[in-house]
């Protein structure tokens, strides 16, 4: 299991995009990839599974979580900008969790591509190729032009076998949720991959604090599958509620699958119950705050299409807080931005950041009506610099 990382505009995207479309013009794929969170490529009647969001940050909150879903990282670095911040971000936090690293030295297609510089910083890093005597192993590919992916690939294939990654496909399921949402028609859908174990229709499960029997499930091409074995990403369908991303996947029986979910949403409507009596307070505390000239709070309301999204915003803006300028979020869910959205901010002196959503008419009319303003974004990047414009 992959996690693609890498500065921005290095071509993490383009890469997975390639990777996909080499599959599916190979005849292998049956169709036309779906988004579920992490998708599978089968190079020789292997599979290697990409994990669809790519970067340290979503990468790094499914580990504050406790939750490890990636075997392996593949580092990119563009030939034409060479080791950028966010590649020695990706390098760390990669060593952080132990997780080994491949480098895929990007855009080799470009006549000023430098692929000899690229690896010298990066030796100077203490990633040192495998050709000078070092054991990272490094693939010069075009994202673009498709050049040399099936190398990269026998490259993953070839560092997941050395480090004997296993599992046992007869054991009772377990995993970890990459994504959830609520679909119109289905219910709650989340996509899980399973780490160990094989995963069956018909099957009791628990994850976080919901409970449920698998109803369906679908492939990464919409496919129906019967079950799904280790390292496998799925669709379930058959949720009794919308678990989080990071959320442990187990399969149970009924009663006990019942029993822990009811205690677990104890816990949380306990924790709920807290946090907002504790915001009245802070409210408060803000107005007070903002009279006497201390540090300004800026409150931040977010909307996003999946789960994903608004865990990687809501730790992310938080943390661009400065001495003048404090980002606080009071409210990040997924779904459109409604009318209760909007007098929330409105209520607050919020802004809300739109990610791959749109506010429904009702709310769109309100937000002009209340003066809200709705800042709809689709790059995670973008939300981050522009924030940091406007704290500046
Ligand atoms: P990300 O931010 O890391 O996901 O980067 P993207 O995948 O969005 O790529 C950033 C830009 O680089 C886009 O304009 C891509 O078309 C371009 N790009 C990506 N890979 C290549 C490549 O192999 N060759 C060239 N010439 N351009 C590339």
């Amino acid at each position: 299991v992959v996690t693609v990382m890498g500065h921005v505009d290095h071509g993490k995207t383009s890469l997975l995009d390639a990777i996909r479309e080499t599959e599916v013009a190979a005849g292998e794929a049956g169709g036309i990839t779906q988004h579920i969170g992490a998708s599978s490529v089968s190079v020789g009647g292997k599979r290697v599974v990409f994990v669809d969001t790519p970067g340290h940050e979503a990468f790094t909150r499914m580990r504050a979580r406790g939750a490890k879903v990636t075997d392996l990282v593949v580092l990119v670095v563009g030939a034409d900008d060479g080791v950028m911040p966010q590649t020695l971000e990706a390098i760390d936090h990669a060593k952080a969790a132990n997780v080994p690293i491949i480098v895929a030295v990007n855009k080799i297609d470009k006549p000023e591509a430098q692929p000899e510089r690229v690896k010298r910083q990066l030796a100077d890093r203490g990633l040192m190729p495998e050709e000078w005597g070092g054991d990272t192993v490094m693939v010069e590919v075009s994202a673009r032009q498709k050049t040399n992916l099936p190398k990269l690939l026998e490259m993953i294939l070839l560092v997941a076998e050395l480090r004997e990654l296993r599992a046992n496909p007869e054991a009772p399921a377990s995993g970890t949720v990459l994504e959830s949402r609520v679909d119109r028609g289905r219910g709650p859908v989340a996509t899980v991959l399973v780490q160990n174990g094989t995963l069956h229709t018909g099957d009791f499960f628990i994850c976080g604090a919901v409970y449920g029997k698998v109803r369906a499930l679908f492939d990464d091409h919409g496919r129906t599958l019967k079950e799904a074995g280790p390292s496998t990403p799925v669709e379930v369908l058959g949720l009794q509620g919308v678990p989080s991303a990071g959320d442990h996947f187990q399969v149970a029986d009924e009663a006990k699958a019942r029993h822990i979910a009811d205690y677990r949403q104890g816990k949380l409507r306990e924790a709920t119950l807290a946090r907002s009596a504790g915001a009245r307070i802070t409210l408060d505390q803000l107005h007070e705050q903002l009279k006497s000239g201390e540090t300004k709070e800026l409150p931040i309301v977010i909307k996003a299409d999946v789960q994903g999204s608004v865990e990687v915003l809501s730790e992310m803006l938080p943390k661009l807080s400065n001495d003048a300028v404090k980002l606080k979020i009071i409210h990040a869910s997924v779904g459109a931005v409604t009318e209760t959205d909007v007098l929330l901010a409105s209520a607050s002196g919020a802004i809300i950041f739109a990610f791959n959503v749109r506010p429904d008419r009702k709310a769109a009319d309100l937000a002009q009506r209340e003066n809200v303003e709705i800042r709809p974004h689709s790059v995670i990047y973008e939300v981050s610099d522009e924030i940091k414009r406007a704290m500046t």
